[in-house]
């Protein structure tokens, strides 16, 4: 890559955050909600430093992964070159990466079920990291997607709370690809009344403009930002 095309390139995830942010105001406006109210996580899976570090120039700071092998090759040597970035885990976590996640995350939105709310737990009393977490809900009831079921929500944040003394501050959910997002938006944020808790982890490239109107905390996007990803993602 020569500098003209680097300087482009910067241009681009420039302009492409730019136009994420002014619809994140937009739709924050039109849902009568607080400008700034809304917290975007870049979703940089798949792409390398080289992508990410344009974003990070132009300002963005809150990045999300999904596998923590790729977080751990990718992130450490970012982290090095830039203060003030915060990293989300939001795909599934296996218990024998949570000591590694719990190093390298500052949020989990993944926290599912019982052992791995219970390792979390046992692995921030042990490091003192403070992580923020989200329970991931299975909107759809999807017999391949993980996620607490919907009528399990309320006790399993009340179980990561008086078992595991774990400070849970909302619920993700990541919709059937084949039906209306609107329905598991709105599921999910009475689901988040009934829990107690106020964070709303849900909106993706497609949607996140109607997650918001329906009161997400957190939109996940990737591919408006950084392009499209390889079969595989
Ligand atoms: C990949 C991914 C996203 C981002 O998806 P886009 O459609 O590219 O915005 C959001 N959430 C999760 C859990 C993901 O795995």
């Amino acid at each position: 890559m020569n500098r003209q095309e680097q300087k482009d390139g910067d241009d681009g995830a420039a302009q492409a955050l730019a136009d994420i942010r002014a619809r994140i105001g937009e739709a924050e406006q039109a849902a009568g909600r607080a400008a700034g109210s809304v917290t975007l996580i870049a979703v940089s899976k798949t792409f390398g430093g080289e992508a990410i570090e344009p974003l990070i120039g132009a300002g963005q700071t809150v990045f999300g992964e999904n596998r923590v092998q790729e977080a751990a090759a990718k992130w450490p040597p970012l982290r090095a070159r830039h203060g003030g970035l915060a990293l989300h885990l939001i795909g599934p976590l296996q218990s024998n990466k949570v000591a590694q996640a719990v190093a390298l995350f500052d949020a989990i939105h993944t926290v599912d079920r019982p052992k791995i709310a219970r390792l979390i737990g046992e692995e921030m009393a042990k490091t003192g990291r403070r992580l923020e977490l989200f329970v991931q809900v299975n909107t759809g009831e999807e017999p391949q997607k993980a996620g607490v079921m919907p009528a399990q929500a309320a006790a399993f944040v009340a179980q990561c709370r008086d078992e595991f003394a774990l400070t849970i501050s909302g619920l993700m959910c990541i919709p059937p690809l084949d039906e209306e997002a609107g329905l598991h938006f709105a599921l999910l944020r009475t689901l988040a009344e009934q829990a107690g808790v106020s964070g709303l982890s849900m909106g993706m490239s497609a949607d996140f403009e109607k997650a918001i109107g329906h009161g997400a905390s957190h939109v996940r996007v990737g591919s408006a930002l950084f392009g499209h990803r390889g079969a595989l993602a």
